[in-house]
């Protein structure tokens, strides 16, 4: 999906870009990891994109519904990232937080008797192999 249709979809939200809104936004599209919504706000501030934390949670609600974002519920916190429209599951880290897409679909239990799927939402958590590499790392030099 192109940033116009991303743009026209928020529209339709009733959500108008502004100049601040855009680069929170292209800055949400790039990055490959999940933030809480106050975390996002801090990186937002680093990158000073100068935006309020109300814009925030407004930006990665309309995203959700849209299907633009994918919250993440880890340790009772709830992360945003980034999704491509396209049907996907996901792999997060729960060490560095990054999120990778999977589009390959998993087999799925079936549902109840009589009951009908619409659609499933399946997503891995676990430990990256970067973070694997560190931690092996880091052991060693104890
Ligand atoms: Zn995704
Ligand atoms: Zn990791
Ligand atoms: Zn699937």
């Amino acid at each position: 999906m192109n940033k116009r249709d991303i743009v026209e979809l928020l529209h339709q939200q009733k959500f108008r870009l502004t100049r601040e809104r855009e680069a929170l936004l292209d800055l949400f599209v790039r990055t490959d990891k999940m933030y809480t919504p106050a975390q996002w706000h801090e990186v937002a501030q680093r990158e000073n994109v100068r935006i309020g934390l109300t814009t925030v949670y407004r930006l990665l609600e309309v995203l959700t519904k849209v299907g633009l974002a994918s919250p993440f519920l880890v340790e009772g916190n709830i992360y945003y990232a980034f999704c491509e429209e396209h049907h996907h599951h996901h792999f997060v880290c729960l060490q560095c937080h990054s999120v990778e897409d999977l589009y390959e679909c998993p087999s799925i239990p079936a549902a109840p008797r009589g009951c009908r799927i619409e659609h499933h939402k399946v997503d891995l958590f676990g430990t990256c192999e970067r973070c694997q590499h560190n931690s092996q790392r880091g052991a060693k030099h104890q």
